[in-house]
């Protein structure tokens, strides 16, 4: 593949940074992701942007995935590896092949170090290019989300029996390039802020939908799903009542990312 583009062709770091991970500091810094995480979709000073001229490129390749994710269809598009994106991508005209400043692009993406801009969970896929087997998989019907066999299929099937008809998938599996695109579209709304995109969204490679868990709801209750609104439903109190469902990002979780009551841990 195509050379990696140096970080700093990317970022535009602040002047007043509190990059200073690694040694005696870390502990305040987690601190300081765990205060801004309650207060995620705002910026801070020390925010790390995209630089203004990446934001074309930005554009450009979220628009491109948007359009490959209208032709291979919504759920399909959450199982799509990166090498079949590029293939599908210059196979039709209407999505159109991704040039090579996109690919570079995603590609510094994907393989920067994500706590330069204050996200601070593990790396769970560490290949662009890794695939999800259709075999490994199951489509839950009525959701448009696939959920892996084993572990999380049970898990899900135990707690609509344990909770009842009322909960329901509001997110499966998503593989790297349903990442890609989440977080890409995500950036574009924050004018390029990856700080604030990754306080509320894992950034690709990141994200555990990649390898179990997944998001549940309550039906009728649409995007407020999305929000702390869910810990105050009778749903979520059932939830926390069964012991076996873990939260992944409880309140002040020490991975700089908001409170996500409807995220289950699974892996
Ligand atoms: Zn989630």
């Amino acid at each position: 593949m195509t050379e990696l583009l140096a970080a700093e062709n990317i970022f535009l770091l602040p002047q007043k940074s509190k990059v200073h991970l690694f040694g005696p500091d870390l502990d305040e810094y987690v601190k300081d992701g765990i205060t801004k995480a309650r207060d995620f979709d705002r910026t801070y000073d020390d925010d790390v942007l995209l630089k203004p001229e990446m934001m074309q490129l930005l554009q450009n390749a979220v628009d491109r995935l948007t359009r490959l994710q209208r032709l291979v269809g919504y759920a399909n598009f959450s199982l799509l590896g990166f090498d079949e994106a590029i293939r599908y991508a210059q196979q039709y005209s209407r999505v159109g092949a991704f040039t090579k400043q996109e690919l570079d692009f995603v590609e510094s993406i994907f393989f920067e170090d994500a706590a330069k801009y204050g996200f601070l969970g593990n790396k769970v896929i560490t290949n662009l290019t890794s695939r999800i087997s259709n075999r490994e998989t199951i489509k839950m019907a009525g959701t448009g989300h696939f959920l892996f066999k084993g572990q999380p299929l049970n898990m899900y099937n135990k707690i609509k029996k344990d909770v009842g008809n009322s909960v329901i998938l509001t997110s499966g599996i998503r593989g790297v390039v349903k990442q890609i695109h989440l977080f890409l579209a995500k950036a574009v709304k924050t004018n390029g802020n990856l700080s604030q995109a990754s306080r509320s969204l894992a950034p690709p490679g990141h994200s555990y939908h990649g390898i179990g868990d997944f998001d549940v709801g309550k039906i009728g209750f649409g995007e407020n799903n999305f929000t702390a609104a869910f810990s105050s439903t009778f749903e979520y109190k059932k939830l926390r009542e069964l012991g076996y469902v873990l939260i992944r990002y409880t309140e002040n979780n020490p991975y700089g990312v908001r409170f996500e009551p409807w995220h289950i841990k699974v892996v």
